[in-house]
């Protein structure tokens, strides 16, 4: 299942139970199994969903439920909440200072990206002014350090390796006293991911750590590896001092779930996301934005960069002064529609919009969703002023829905499934009712509110 999907199965599951009338401990469970049920098809470790289901037990009491209270907001938050923990080990992982040489060392299996993260994580650091540099301590695959060697010319970046030389330890041990020597600060350490045997894959890389003494070990894992994550990510943990971990391939079909068991197999956190094969489809690693765009929450803080980063300064004011009124008319969205096409690349923020992420854009059909969006956009074209200012539900009758349709050339069940769109996030919408609105640079302070 893939992210997107958990997130949506999450939602769903939310909202049957808010729907309940009567929210007693059989609705709460029937709640929390299709939750699990969602989890495991994440390929979540068995037992980390099983104490995420006990804690939130704990946590959500059923009289408050029955008090009135926001259910769903409730539960939501406990699954936030639990959801983090998992994700957030409690300590940050060692972080190399520019200036100052630091040798960090790749592990993980052959195939994982290892190699191609290894260049990610250089590409990026040198952007922001390291000088890296990269060594190939993989003899045991043939043609490892050739694909070393073209992936760091590509990106300028310095590399020490050798053809002749069969023993790891000595190419690191030479690659990084070289280095030191050059002054370049971020040492980065390529391993084997693969040998006849594990417990030869294991010895090699307990050995190159010794020898090279690395500040950081991070381990590469590959999104889809499924329920193995766990135990995989523990068995590099038992050899070397994994501090930090690279998820790869999260822009394939990736059962994200492996995520979360390798930070609880390595206590180390997720620091860096490889979203593609390219040098630059790389993305740091922030717990909470991560989260609430799983659960369908939207990444409010990157929303109100974007909102500030695009929206022209002078409207800026009146719309969020609009949305903290909570009245989100057809014409609010037909303004937002405008601004998500002018934003783009319209995957990355259509997911940090509240609302906007699973239904409306699925990922990997953005095109779809720019042609839906257009639509929309052309049968709003047809409204009128009072159509599209007004917040009355009850003002769409049948004649004013075959007239927009008729006026966009579309059929009358178009025109439903953009107004039940323009329901949905009004819906959504609406919680933005009485915010406080943000200045630049207040960003955290928001998003801190809409994850409490
Ligand atoms: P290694 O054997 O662990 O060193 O793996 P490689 O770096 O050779 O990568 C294996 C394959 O995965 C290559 O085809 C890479 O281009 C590809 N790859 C690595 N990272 C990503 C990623 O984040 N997304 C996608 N789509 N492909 C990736």
């Amino acid at each position: 299942m893939v992210l997107q999907q958990l997130g949506g199965s999450i939602t769903r599951a939310l909202q049957q139970m808010s729907n309940a009338t009567i929210i007693d401990e059989k609705v709460l469970n029937e709640c929390l199994n299709e939750i699990t049920r969602a989890l495991l098809q994440s390929d979540v470790q068995f037992k980390l969903v099983r104490d995420m289901q006990t804690n939130i037990k704990k946590i959500v009491n059923l009289d408050d439920l029955a008090a009135g209270h926001n259910k769903r907001n409730i539960i939501q938050k406990a699954i936030f909440n639990e959801l983090c923990k998992i994700l957030d080990p409690g300590k940050p992982a060692f972080a190399p200072k520019k200036g100052k040489p630091s040798v960090v060392m790749f592990v993980g299996l052959q195939g994982s990206g290892k190699t191609t993260t290894c260049t990610k994580y250089a590409f990026y650091h040198q952007k922001k002014g390291w000088k890296p540099a990269l060594v190939c301590a993989d003899t045991f695959r043939a043609g490892a350090f050739d694909q070393l060697k073209q992936n760091a010319t590509k990106a300028k970046i310095p590399f020490y390796g050798s053809y002749m030389e069969s023993d790891p330890v000595k190419i690191a041990e030479e690659g990084v006293e070289r280095f030191k020597k050059e002054n370049c600060d971020l040492i980065i350490v390529d391993t084997s991911g693969r040998h006849k045997q594990e417990a030869a894959l294991f010895e090699e890389m307990r050995q190159v750590s010794e020898a090279t003494k690395p500040d950081l070990v991070i381990f590469v894992m590959d999104s889809s590896i499924g329920q193995a994550a766990f135990d995989q990510a523990q068995a590099f943990k038992q050899s070397v001092a994994v501090g930090a971990v690279i998820i790869t391939k999260m822009d394939g079909h990736a059962k994200g779930g492996g995520a979360l068991s390798a930070v609880a197999a390595t206590k180390s956190p997720v620091i860096f996301i490889g979203t593609g094969e390219h040098m630059d489809e790389f993305e740091v690693f922030d717990v909470k934005p991560f989260v609430s765009r799983l659960l369908g929450m939207g990444d409010w803080s990157g929303f109100m960069d974007k909102i500030h980063e695009v929206v022209p300064m002078d409207q800026q004011p009146e719309l969020l002064q609009k949305l903290s009124e909570g009245n989100f008319t057809m014409r609010i969205m037909y303004e937002q529609f405008q601004n998500i096409l002018k934003m783009g690349p319209i995957g990355q923020v259509f997911s940090m919009l509240p609302g906007f992420s699973a239904e409306l854009m699925p990922k990997g059909r953005e095109k779809e969703s720019q042609a839906k969006i257009k639509r929309y956009m052309y049968m709003m074209d047809s409204m009128t002023n009072e159509e599209l200012d007004s917040t009355n539900p009850k003002l769409m009758n049948e004649s004013r829905i075959m007239r927009i349709a008729r006026g966009s050339g579309r059929q009358v069940r178009d025109v439903m499934e953009m107004l039940e769109e323009y329901k949905r996030l009004a819906k959504i919408w609406s919680k933005m009712k009485g915010l406080k609105i943000p200045k630049k640079g207040e960003m955290s302070a928001l998003s801190r509110n809409m994850n409490a």
